[in-house]
């Protein structure tokens, strides 16, 4: 990796899966100039979700979102690119898909609190968490992409 470019982890929650919009929203990712390093589909367990969501555990609505998660398999994305996690987490949007501004993806995709399409890391030391808890470091790849001298200016690649 570029000594600038950071890594952030992305999955498509069970809603995406279910609506069939992880194309669309794949391309807004690569249309920004990220570099998809990683990818595969798992499903999560309660043991998963409890050590990624335990910020909420004690929350009314954990219950529900335990069920949530394990309804179908999920998507997991690792993106790398220059500042990559602010970046993600502004196409993204604001959590909750309501208040979410038209543009991002949970704004033009949700309009639920727990249903916004989307999990993106929130900062550079999370991000290094979570890709190490869904991912082998064999499981993620090092390469050039032909459209990097493009992309960035010559001190940001
Ligand atoms: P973010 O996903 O933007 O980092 P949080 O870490 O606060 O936000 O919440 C994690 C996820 O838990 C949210 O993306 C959403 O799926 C779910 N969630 C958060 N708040 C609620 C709520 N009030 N009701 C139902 N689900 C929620």
């Amino acid at each position: 990796m570029k000594k600038l470019h950071q890594q952030t982890l992305v999955f498509f929650k069970p809603d995406a899966i279910n609506r069939g919009i992880l194309g669309e929203i794949i391309t807004r990712f690569e249309r920004k100039g990220l570099k998809v390093v990683a990818m595969k589909m798992i499903n999560l367990n309660d043991e998963l979700i409890n050590e990624h969501y335990h910020h909420l555990k004690n929350k009314s609505f954990f219950k529900n979102n335990l069920i949530f998660f394990q309804s179908v398999p999920i998507v997991l994305l690792v993106l790398e690119g220059l500042e990559a996690v602010k970046v993600v987490r502004n196409l993204a949007g604001p959590t909750f898909g309501v208040d979410a501004p038209a543009g991002t993806i949970r704004g033009d995709y949700s309009v639920s609190t727990r249903s916004n399409i989307i999990h993106a890391s929130d900062s550079l030391e999370n991000a290094k968490i979570e890709i190490a808890r869904f991912f082998n470091k064999n499981e993620l790849f090092d390469y050039q992409k032909i459209d990097e001298e493009i992309l960035y200016a010559e001190d940001e690649r």
